[in-house]
């Protein structure tokens, strides 16, 4: 066959947040299609990371899942029942076990007892459905998905200063032409790497890169200025550039009078985290913090990014919040090219926390504890505002609860487009919940880690067999077009849930409270559900998409032009004015000790993708990236006895791993770091602290303490 890139079809990439634009064109061979660059997409300009270009590895029927599976379950005489090996079983007999279960729970143990977990890489329509699946057709408030231990720090944050969370307020296209960026906590030269060349453009055009991160990271090695604080400390960082910035009389007064409120208990928590004070809890010495101050400080405009760094902490919202007063205070935000942003993570990590997936949340961002909001979503869904439930329980206390016995304990999970054995905090301790439910129906394209310990698996359609939209980091609305025919056997997560709403008596396809599963039909009543909300959608359709290259949210109308830039003339606060956090430094909830002296922080590599669960399954990514390893400063090996390459046993109170040492003085020497994309003996979410944020729920991924021991044999993964 010959590959015609004239009627190649325009779509984007499965994974990260960019959402790079590619062309997918029909291809000979068990991958039916081959992957093109896209150089008129304005967020990519044509480039891609390894992972999107071996993306259509996965579309090959031998590489991912093709059949829906059944594991067999029967009692015994001493009551504790065996479980059989996953078997081949028809969809009907899948849906209807998965259906039957869901009942037979909610019969026994009442509606909050069967939960969802939805993820932050389903599109849009699939979030909507999978939010409208739970409240309406199984009656519950459990539900949350695994983008709350992505962004919801940043987002918390977000709405508390501005009253909305948008990652980007503003395109990638403006990075070029701020003053002075900090960046924190992010690494996007191995997250999003075509996303890189806005920070070099922005050096070209003159401005000053300052990277803050415990590691000397690709990102940080193309920086003016790089801060290598301990991890844990950013929220101290950023009250000590604040201190700065009012000491040398930076803040702008007439910014900080007529567009913000609360300034006043802020600079009283700033002033108490003094120059030296700060050094000593972050590592950073003064004359660096002076530096970055004065940049900052006398730029003309200046942005503020964070990542996952300052925003996985038990004080996460806070940390946001104070990298966002230090915008506000030197007025940069709400202005042409400043501004603070969030770099999310995964695929439609933005489109998938506005359109009720999360707990909290009912479609267009609005709270489901709103009674205007419980109204509106009602009347769409053909329902009573009093039959939708409350708030449920966030990501990791559900995953926490699963299998509990009592009033309390989920018994049944619907999962759907995440893999939590290897992803969640605290993961020997998830698995060990995974395996005492009742039931877990897991849809996924390939046998995730999760998916093994399943009782029903249904095999789904992925990003190249599928029409849907995703919102990327910026806030821009994406059409993924359909490129290929997905492989017998294989269904769509829209067409799963209106087969087990069916089963369940829910209201079949069409009509309001109806199950469709075109994705076209469910994005127009996610406009419906959607409008008059903070993430309005209504103006938007998949033409304006095609036509547009995408639509930035709100778009309240069809004639109204999509809102690229936020805050400009108001933020989104009742009176609006940005609020500043009232934020104060505390330390991590797990800091080092005797016991365990060292820093552990987690993160990702340029060739894997999240818990890896379709990177590993890809030759060259795999070739390229092909196991855990433990980075530490080369004093710190010294210390406890490694070589490059030898075994290395991390441990916490939470468990146990091994991995090869990797020693480079990238890496303060005070702290270890573990990419967390494996499961099994290397898995780092074996260690990590499941301590939430008070406010966002987020788990401390980012920190927590360890000791070190070279061992030649080990006793490997399992939990405290
Ligand atoms: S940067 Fe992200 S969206 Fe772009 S090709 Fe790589 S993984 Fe895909």
């Amino acid at each position: 066959m010959t590959t015609t890139w004239a009627t190649a079809t325009a779509t984007h990439c499965p994974y990260c947040a960019l959402q790079c634009g590619m062309r997918l064109a029909p291809a000979a061979g068990p991958v039916p299609v081959e992957v093109r660059e896209r150089a008129d997409f304005p967020v990519n300009r044509g480039a891609l990371c390894g992972k999107g270009q071996n993306a259509a590895a996965l579309l090959a029927p031998g590489a991912r899942l093709t059949t829906p599976l059944v594991r067999d379950v029967w009692d015994t005489k001493d009551g504790r029942g065996g479980r059989g090996e996953l078997r081949a079983a028809s969809w009907a007999e899948a849906l209807d076990r998965a259906a039957s279960g869901f009942a037979a729970v909610r019969e026994e143990h009442g509606a909050d007892a069967v939960g969802v977990f939805g993820g932050g890489g389903l599109t849009n329509e699939k979030a909507y459905q999978l939010g409208k699946f739970a409240r309406i057709a199984l009656r519950t408030a459990t539900i949350d998905y695994n983008g709350r231990f992505c962004m919801s720090s940043a987002a918390a944050a977000g709405r508390i200063a501005f009253g909305v969370d948008r990652g980007l307020p503003f395109p990638l296209a403006d990075i070029p032409r701020t003053d002075c960026l900090i960046l924190v906590g992010a690494n996007p030269a191995e997250t999003m790497p075509p996303a890189l060349r806005y920070f070099r453009e922005l050096r070209e055009n003159g401005g000053t890169l300052i990277v803050v991160d415990p590691r000397r990271t690709r990102t940080a090695e193309q920086a003016d200025l790089h801060l290598q604080p301990v991890p844990g400390t950013d929220l101290a960082l950023a009250l000590g550039l604040l201190h700065l910035l009012i000491a040398d009389r930076m803040v702008d007064v007439d910014f900080v009078a007529e567009r913000t409120s609360g300034f006043e208990q802020a600079r009283a928590a700033a002033m108490a985290h003094w120059p030296e004070r700060v050094e000593r809890i972050t590592g950073v010495p003064v004359a660096q913090l002076r530096e970055a101050a004065r940049h900052f400080g006398r730029a003309r405009t200046g942005m503020v990014l964070t990542a996952r760094g300052p925003e996985q902490q038990s004080k996460g919202t806070d940390t946001v919040g104070a990298w966002i007063n230090l915008c506000l205070a030197s007025g940069k935000a709400g202005r042409l090219y400043s501004g603070y942003g969030c770099l999310t993570g995964q695929g439609n990590g933005q489109g998938g926390r506005e359109h009720g997936q999360k707990a909290d949340q009912l479609p267009g961002y609005r709270s489901i504890e709103d009674p205007a909001a419980r109204a509106h979503v009602a009347a769409v869904w053909g329902v009573e505002p009093e039959d939708l439930p409350r708030s449920g329980r966030s990501a990791y206390e559900l995953l926490d609860s699963l299998g509990a016995p009592g009033a309390d304990g989920v018994r049944a999970l619907l999962l759907m487009g995440s893999n939590p054995v290897v992803s969640a905090p605290r993961a020997a301790r998830i698995s060990r919940r995974l395996r005492s439910l009742d039931l877990l129906v897991v849809s996924d394209l390939v046998l995730s880690e999760t998916a093994q310990l399943a009782d029903v698996v249904l095999p789904s359609t992925q990003w190249a067999e599928e029409t849907g939209t995703m919102t990327n980091l910026e806030g821009r609305v994406l059409l993924r077009r359909r490129a290929t025919e997905p492989p017998d056997g294989v269904r769509s997560d829209l067409w799963v849930l209106r087969e087990l709403a069916e089963r369940l008596g829910a209201k079949g396809p069409g009509g309001e409270g109806g199950f469709d599963d075109d994705p076209e039909t469910v994005f127009a009543e996610l406009r419906r559900a959607s409008a008059g909300g903070q993430a309005d959608y209504a103006g938007i359709s998949y033409e304006r998409i095609a036509a547009e290259d995408g639509v930035f949210w709100p778009c309240p109308a069809e004639d109204h032009p999509g809102t690229p830039r936020l805050f400009l003339d108001a933020f989104a606060t009742p009176d609006g004015r940005a609020r500043f956090a009232p934020v104060s430094h505390r330390p991590a909830a797990e800091e080092p000790d005797t016991e365990y002296p060292v820093h552990l922080t987690t993160g990702r590599v340029l060739a894997q993708y999240q818990s890896g669960a379709q990177t590993r399954r890809v030759a060259e990514l795999n070739a390229a990236a092909p196991g855990p390893f433990v980075e530490l400063h080369p004093r710190l090996a010294a210390r406890v006895g490694v070589a490059e390459g030898e075994p290395l046993a991390v441990v916490s109170r939470r468990g146990r791993v091994v991995a090869p040492a990797r020693i480079s003085d990238a890496i303060r020497p005070d702290t270890v770091f573990m990419p967390f994309h494996w499961a099994g003996p290397g898995r780092a979410n074996t260690l990590t602290n499941p301590a939430l944020d008070p406010t966002s729920k987020m788990p401390e991924f980012k920190v927590c303490a360890v000791r070190l021991e070279v061992l030649r044999l080990e006793r490997t993964g399992e939990d405290a």
